[in-house]
């Protein structure tokens, strides 16, 4: 592949979540040019098309790439794996499509905490930009934008018990928890336009694809960033483990998710100065947050047995139900147990009396996962899965060796304040009192994890520590703000450096109360309009 004698104006690293969404928006203009380097293939099969096929795509490694993290202080030194989506689309293409956008003090926090025009006000016009809500626009919602979003189109009435079970105990019902209030149970809004996945890969890349200014190539992966001095050249990148080099004549974007933006920068001498001198990199810029303040939601969840028939279990259980399950999908309606991502009913929670804020979110999964989390058990059953909004627990990413195939050492210290412990085993307790309360309490057999009454509340941080994983929501790593650890500015440049800026899950200050996706999103359509701003007009 030659391309010294091709000039583009753009590099683009990584088509995910918010990477496709910048090439797109870039090239809108018929006289930019964009490169597009993505280290994963085509996004060619129907499983990330159908919601319900991330059960599948999610464990193959022609969709997903995995590391573990190193092992874990207080999760009784266990490692787990972070997978994450490596195709067109990125992890859009294989997450759980669950769209809430968090909370307003979420974005209100990154612009106090030194990122001016990211408060909830500046970032709203962008998430309405970027999606087609099927309730139609209003001043919270768009319904012209490429991402469709629809509450879950399972009709379930064991998730209606679920969210009749909340009202009962005083939570109340919102149909639309990103709109004016998040407060309340309700179906789960997701990434689907009429039952099918709406992934960046679909609602992006397909319709720009053919643009002549835009090229996409496919397995190539990025190695370094070129430097001339400070500034950001180009890119080196291999396909078929051939080396190529390429320029760019305006920026490079990294857009390669929280997991690999960091690592790139550190591989390429932008990062703490000690490390990469230890590993015998040049140091361009030492930028010692770079890989600093990583991010995630911690799961843990509790799983009960039903006598309902409207488990997931149950219908793929019974031939004459998935017979019926695959007409209402094909041709039918596109609705029913094929249609659902990995939760139908969502809220948000107050283990403390209000006015404190929400500080646990929960979903309700209507199935039983068998042993390997992803498979489907025997029994029939549901879980209700929640993680604490806003962690405070801190981790890192650094990488180990200049080879940019080996996998950094990343770890999260995941529930290392007495805070983060204390909400994740209020949340379980919370959901423990939802299942003896009526209507759900009459149709559960028992529960199953941690298994009551033997888990009291003194066992319950033990049962996390033993069995709690990643919400697969990396961010932080290359953060914006205005301090000496902060790695970009408020319009994504990395700072010390010049034409290079990150532009994803990295930059987040602090990770929004709810499922990464939304914002990550949000930052792609913001990130592109901030590129935009320094064109001539
Ligand atoms: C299994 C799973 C389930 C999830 N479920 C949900 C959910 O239900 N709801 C929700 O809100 N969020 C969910 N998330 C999180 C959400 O998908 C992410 O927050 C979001 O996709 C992050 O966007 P991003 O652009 O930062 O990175 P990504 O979308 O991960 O994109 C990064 C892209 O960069 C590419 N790349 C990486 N390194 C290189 C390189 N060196 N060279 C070239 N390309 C490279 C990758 O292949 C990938 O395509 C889930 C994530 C996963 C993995």
């Amino acid at each position: 592949m030659d391309l010294t004698r091709q000039r583009f104006d753009y590099i683009v690293v990584g088509a995910g979540a918010a990477g496709a969404i910048v090439a797109t928006r870039l090239t809108e203009d018929p006289q930019v040019t964009v490169l597009l380097l993505e280290a994963g293939g085509e996004d060619e099969t129907i499983w990330t098309k159908i919601p319900l096929g991330f059960a599948k795509t999610i464990t193959d490694e022609r969709y997903v790439s995995n590391f573990d993290t190193a092992p874990e202080p207080e999760l009784h030194h266990r490692r787990y794996a972070l997978t994450h989506g490596k195709v067109i689309g990125g992890s859009t293409a294989i997450n759980g499509m669950i769209y809430i956008r968090g909370l307003r003090l979420d974005y209100d926090g990154w612009a106090d905490a030194g990122a001016p025009g990211w408060s909830y006000e500046d970032v709203l016009p962008y998430f309405r930009k970027l999606e087609s809500w099927m309730g139609g626009a209003d001043s919270y919602h768009g319904d012209t934008g490429p991402i469709g979003v629809e509450n879950a189109r399972w009709k379930n009435p064991l998730a209606d018990a679920f969210i009749a079970t909340l009202a009962a105990i005083g939570v109340g019902r919102n149909p639309d928890i990103n709109g004016q209030s998040a407060e309340g149970g309700g179906y789960t809004p997701h990434n689907t336009r009429r039952g099918r996945r709406s992934s960046t890969g679909e609602a992006y890349i397909k319709p720009s694809r053919n643009r002549r200014n835009l090229l996409i190539i496919t397995q190539a992966t990025v190695t370094r960033i070129n430097f001339k001095g400070k500034e950001a050249r180009g890119v080196t990148f291999e396909v078929g483990g051939q080396p190529h080099s390429v320029d760019a004549t305006r920026e490079v974007i990294l857009s390669a998710g929280a997991l690999h933006s960091p690592q790139l920068l550190q591989l390429s001498g932008v990062g703490p100065g000690r490390l990469l001198q230890e590993l015998g990199i040049d140091v361009v810029h030492d930028l010692k947050g770079v890989g600093e303040n990583l991010q995630d939601h911690l799961q843990t969840g509790l799983t009960f047995e039903t006598t309902s028939r409207d488990t997931f279990n149950r219908t793929m259980a019974d031939p004459f139900s998935q017979v019926r399950s695959a007409f209402n999908y094909f041709l039918g309606a596109r609705n029913g147990a094929l249609s659902i991502g990995v939760s139908v009913a969502s809220c948000f929670v107050h283990t403390r009396l209000p006015p404190s804020e929400p500080d646990v979110l929960m979903h309700f999964l209507p199935y039983l996962p068998g042993p390997s989390g992803w498979d489907l058990s025997k029994a029939s059953g549901f879980r209700m899965a929640l993680f604490k909004c806003r962690p405070e627990s801190r981790g890192s990413l650094r990488i180990l060796s200049k080879n940019p195939h080996m996998a950094p050492r990343t770890i999260f210290n995941h529930l290392s304040t007495e805070e983060d412990r204390r909400s994740m085993v209020d949340g379980l307790l919370f959901a423990r009192r939802v299942s003896q309360t009526a209507p759900l309490n009459r149709l559960i057999i028992r529960e199953l994890t941690p298994g009551f009454p033997h888990a009291r509340e003194g066992e319950m941080l033990d049962f996390i520590r033993q069995t709690a994983s990643t919400s697969f929501h990396y961010c932080g790593t290359a953060r914006m703000g205005k301090d000496p650890a902060a790695v970009v500015d408020e319009n994504l440049r990395v700072r010390g450096v010049s034409r290079l800026r990150v532009i994803d899950a990295s930059i987040m200050p602090t990770i929004p109360s709810s499922n990464s996706n939304p914002a990550a999103l949000m930052i792609g359509e913001k990130g592109a309009d901030l590129v935009k701003q320094g064109w001539p007009a």
